[in-house]
């Protein structure tokens, strides 16, 4: 990293001494970086409004062997001024614990990467009311960068596929969908429909999503989803409700979906 510049988010600055800051920066090549931004916070410094959280920039690191890197430079390359809108605000803030927790740490990861790129793009710019379909098609994503996603029109036991007159049932966390004779006893359909847009969404390039057809499907579709984001995470999202403008189900498997 010495002496180079890498194009990354600038994810999270804590103070250091009086008038530095310490920043972890999100770059795709070499995952999560810290570096010293000297003097960040006196008036003239030159990365005054440059490291705010999810400003995409290319930065410039200096330093040798295990020691701290400094910030030598900052371009900003793009200010996410479109979210500053609330709803697009905490989707962006669900996107990043997502992508945090799911982080290895200063390995590169650049699925990861990727997904948070475009899903800023995607969370600055798409319609308003198309922002649950936009966190619903995030999720899935970052599942399957996980390997957490299930088969989303079959059975994960049997491979037996859901129809219109057999649904699939929601298992418990990390089962996935099952058909009737593998489900658990308290049974929880999840309808052909709901199957459908997971897919369509799961498999559908991201520039497609807001077309999607959006009906009551997507609301269930997304209490399921959270479920499993939820498992995955092994606590609730906490930006995941205000995103979505909706308290979050409570308790797993507290409404039939
Ligand atoms: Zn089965």
């Amino acid at each position: 990293m010495t002496g180079r510049t890498v194009r990354a988010f600038v994810w999270r600055r804590i103070d250091f001494r009086e008038t530095s800051r310490l920043v972890t920066l999100f770059t795709r090549e070499a995952g999560r970086v810290h570096a010293l931004a000297k003097g960040a916070h006196r008036p003239t410094s030159t990365f005054l409004g440059r490291l705010d959280f999810l400003n995409l920039v290319d930065a410039t690191l200096a330093g040798k062997g295990a020691g701290l890197l400094l910030l030598s430079r900052v371009r900003l390359v793009h200010e996410p001024r479109g979210l500053r809108e609330p709803a697009r605000f905490f989707a962006a803030n669900h996107l990043a614990e997502l992508c945090d927790q799911a982080s290895a740490g200063d390995r590169p990861d650049p699925d990861l990467f990727d997904l948070l790129a475009g899903g800023v793009t995607l969370l600055e710019r798409c319609p308003t009311a198309a922002l649950p379909a936009i966190v619903l098609g995030i999720e899935l994503r970052w599942l399957g960068i996980l390997g957490l996603l299930p088969p989303l029109l079959e059975c994960s036991q049997c491979g037996a596929p859901a129809a219109g007159r057999r649904p699939l049932h929601a298992g418990r966390p990390g089962e996935g969908l099952l058909c009737r004779q593998h489900a658990p006893e308290r049974r929880e359909p999840v309808a052909l429909p709901v199957l459908e847009l997971l897919h369509a969404l799961a498999t559908q390039p991201a520039r497609a999503w807001d077309s999607l057809p959006v009906g009551p499907e997507l609301a269930k579709g997304s209490a399921l989803v959270g479920r499993w984001v939820a498992a995955a995470l092994e606590h609730r999202p906490r930006f995941r409700g205000a995103a979505l403008g909706r308290p979050e189900a409570s308790a797993p498997a507290d409404r039939a979906v």
